[in-house]
Formats: structure tokens, C-alpha cells, sequence
């Protein structure tokens, strides 16, 4: 019987140039984001003025995780105390745990079978809650129907939030994700499109929101000297109406990013490769069905999701476990106890209001989640995909 014996949590290394600088700041003892001599720009305002420049947004602010990008994001964009917050209800949990920090009250939206969020309930839900806020989850890269999103948006007056985690580098109709909402998040933990461990982008075309999140990220008022800021009048009557939540990257993690923005485009193409020849080998399994991408979506397939009309809800935990046990490690959004970085929705029991949503848990049942690390090979899809089918014929 054969077996896949590779991690599927095993990254590439960071490129010798991010290696070489982080060993630089070491050495120099000066990490802290504002320790910096006079004419100094240093390596974190330097990353935000290349990932602006990259992602064609005015503004850009490096942030100590994803999740702090998007309360960043939420505070600037006016969510506060008891508003209410439109989200789709698949996400990570970091997503409804921002909403929670700042205050915000969740109200879940469904999704629909390809992962996108559903514009009729989401139409339907801002109607009737008045919720002024969305907080879009692009969720392990499925980009929904942008211009329907941001229509619905318009009609009832509602800022866009996008959690940007899984497209950095995505696009749709030739857009950059993240670049239709009022601001986006990213994020760089390690399993994401670059990897610091933990870190985070926000970006943003609107100075007043870019300077609000400056703020409280910890400026100290030395927000002139970010690498993608708004211009110093901007702050003029804020700087001291925001308070300080300190989280900010350091020099060591931008050193360790901006390796990694250099071949960020290489290895968008790289995830692609892979990601289609695990399609085409799955598609080739009887009974197993892959989702239907947009033709405007164009996406970074560092996941895949897929289905399969043979395994009923009961039958997925078994299947999961036998290709376990052969090296191929799947996950599964619709367990009830969450375990392993998935959670359904219902078990984010601080949330104050929990939904029954019948066509998201319909979705999650049956839908089966792999990563797909760059450290794979073609060969290597092919072994995991002949496993799968091996099991799914047992
Ligand atoms: C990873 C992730 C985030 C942010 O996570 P951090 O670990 O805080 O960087 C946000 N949303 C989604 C959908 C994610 O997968």
C-alpha cells in the first residue's frame, strides 16, 4: 500500500537575502519598529512602501499578525462598541475573534456550495439588521462575485472590510483582492502567502482610515517616519483621539518578509501549478467534485477544497483518519468539536448571536480541505491524489 511521507505543514526557507539581513539586525541589536538613526527608513517602512507599491494601494502598515490587521482595519473603518458586523460564516477564527476585540456584534451570512459568500442573504441580512459594516472572508481563496458584493454594499450604505489572509496576489475581473473594499488585511503567518510566523499588512487608499490605524498600532506620534503614509496634516485631528494597541511588526520579520516579496509573484505561479494538477488528478475520481471558479476570479491555489458524493457527514471523520494514517493529512470544516485550525461557525460560542445556517453547514459537511506547500512536487500531488481515490473505492 503506498504511503506519502511528506509534512504537509513544511515551508521552503526564508531566501538567503532574508536570512543574511535578519542576521544584519541581530547583530545591530535594533529591532524595534522606531529604533532607528536619523536618516534611517528602516526595513519595516521599507516593506510597507513595497507592499503598497505591489498591491496598488496608497497606504500600507505592517501589523504583528493578520488578525490584529483586521481589528486594526474594523476600528479604523468606525466599528465600535455594539455595531454590528456582517461576516461570512466560513472564515479562521481569528476573523469572528477581531469582530469579538473590537467590540463589534457578528451577524453571520451564508455561504453558498463554492465557498463564496451568498449576495442574496447577505442583501437580505444588511436589510434587515442595518449593519453598516461587512468584514468579507476571502476564504481559503474563493473570491465571491466583487461587483455584485460591492453593489449590495453601495445600496445600503455599508464600509467593506476584506479578509485578504488566502488571495494576496489574487484578482478578480484584473483587480488585486483587497482592492475593491475601503480597506483589506493580509496576513503573513507562516501558512499563508509569505511567511514571518505571525505578521500582517493593512492596506488601504483612504488617508483617514490608513492614519487611524497608524495610530493605534503604536506610532508614539513618529508616524512620520512609515513607509506609506498619509500626509502629516492627515493626523493632525486624530493623533490624539486614537489609543495605542501596539502591534506593529519589528524590523526582524519585515527583513525576513521582503526576502520573500521577490519571488512572491514565482511562486503564485508555482501554488497554481500544483493546484492544478491536483484538480485535474481529483476530477478524474469518480464521484468527487471540485468547486466552480468565476472567470473573473483569478486565484492562488494554496489550498484546494473538494467534494464527494460517496461520503456521507457520518462516513468524512473515517475517511479523514485512513488517509491519515497513509501520510495524507486532509482537513475537515464541518466537525462539530473544532480541532486543528478548523472551526464551524457555531462553535464560536462568544459570539452573541449564533444563526442556524442550513446551507453553510450543507457546504461544510461535505467539503474536504488540503494545504498545498510549495515544498510538494508533481509526483508528489500524484501520490496523494492516488491515496485518495484509493480510499474513496475501499
Ligand atoms: C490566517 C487567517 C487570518 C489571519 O490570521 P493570523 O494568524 O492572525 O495572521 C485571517 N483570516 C483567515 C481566513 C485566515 O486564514
Amino acid at each position: 500500500m503506498i504511503r506519502f511521507d511528506k509534512p504537509f505543514t513544511q515551508q521552503e526557507p526564508i531566501p538567503e537575502a532574508g536570512i543574511e539581513r535578519a542576521v544584519e539586525i541581530l547583530r545591530s541589536g535594533r529591532i524595534h519598529r522606531y529604533n532607528l538613526t536619523p536618516d534611517e527608513l528602516g526595513d519595516v517602512a521599507q516593506l510597507e512602501a513595497d507592499y503598497a507599491a505591489w498591491q496598488g494601494q496608497d497606504y500600507c502598515l505592517a501589523t504583528t499578525s493578520g488578525g490584529t490587521a483586521i481589528q486594526l482595519a474594523l476600528r479604523a473603518a468606525g466599528v465600535s462598541h455594539g455595531d454590528l458586523v456582517l461576516a461570512n460564516a466560513y472564515t479562521l477564527a481569528p476573523v469572528p475573534g477581531a469582530i469579538y476585540n473590537v467590540g463589534g456584534k457578528a451577524v453571520l451570512v451564508e455561504i453558498d456550495q463554492n465557498y463564496h459568500i451568498d449576495c442574496d442573504d447577505l442583501a437580505k441580512k444588511a436589510d434587515t439588521s442595518g449593519a453598516k459594516y461587512l468584514l468579507l472572508s476571502h476564504m481559503r481563496g474563493h473570491i465571491a462575485d466583487m461587483e455584485q458584493v460591492m453593489a449590495i454594499a453601495d445600496t445600503y450604505g455599508i464600509t467593506v472590510i476584506e479578509d485578504c489572509a488566502h488571495t494576496m496576489g489574487a484578482r478578480y475581473h484584473g483587480v488585486r483582492s483587497g482592492n475593491y473594499g475601503h480597506v483589506a488585511a493580509f496576513s503573513t503567518q507562516t501558512y499563508k502567502h509569505m511567511n514571518s510566523g505571525e505578521g500582517g499588512l493593512l492596506t488601504t487608499n483612504d488617508p483617514l482610515i490608513a492614519a487611524k490605524a497608524i495610530i493605534m498600532s503604536g506610532s508614539y506620534m513618529l508616524y512620520e517616519r512609515h513607509g506609506a503614509r498619509p500626509s502629516a496634516e492627515v493626523f493632525e485631528t486624530i493623533r490624539t483621539k486614537m489609543p495605542n494597541f501596539s502591534c506593529r511588526l519589528d524590523h526582524l520579520r519585515a527583513a525576513l518578509i521582503t526576502a520573500q516579496m521577490s519571488v512572491l509573484d514565482e511562486n503564485i505561479a508555482r501554488w497554481n501549478h500544483l493546484y492544478q494538477r491536483l484538480d485535474s488528478n481529483l476530477r478524474r475520481i469518480e464521484g468527487v467534485s471540485l468547486p466552480v471558479r468565476d472567470q473573473a476570479e483569478f486565484y492562488v491555489g494554496s489550498s484546494i477544497q473538494f467534494r464527494t458524493d460517496k461520503l456521507g457527514k457520518d462516513d468524512i471523520p473515517d475517511f479523514l483518519s485512513r488517509c491519515g494514517a497513509r501520510g495524507v493529512d486532509l482537513k475537515w470544516f464541518g466537525a462539530e468539536r473544532p480541532t486543528a485550525f478548523t472551526s464551524r461557525y457555531d462553535s464560536w460560542e462568544y459570539l452573541d448571536d449564533i444563526p442556524d445556517l442550513p446551507a453553510t453547514k450543507a457546504a461544510l459537511d461535505k467539503t474536504i480541505d488540503m494545504r498545498v506547500p510549495l515544498t510538494f512536487t508533481d509526483d508528489d500531488c500524484d501520490v496523494i491524489t492516488t491515496i485518495i481515490a484509493s480510499e474513496l473505492s475501499d
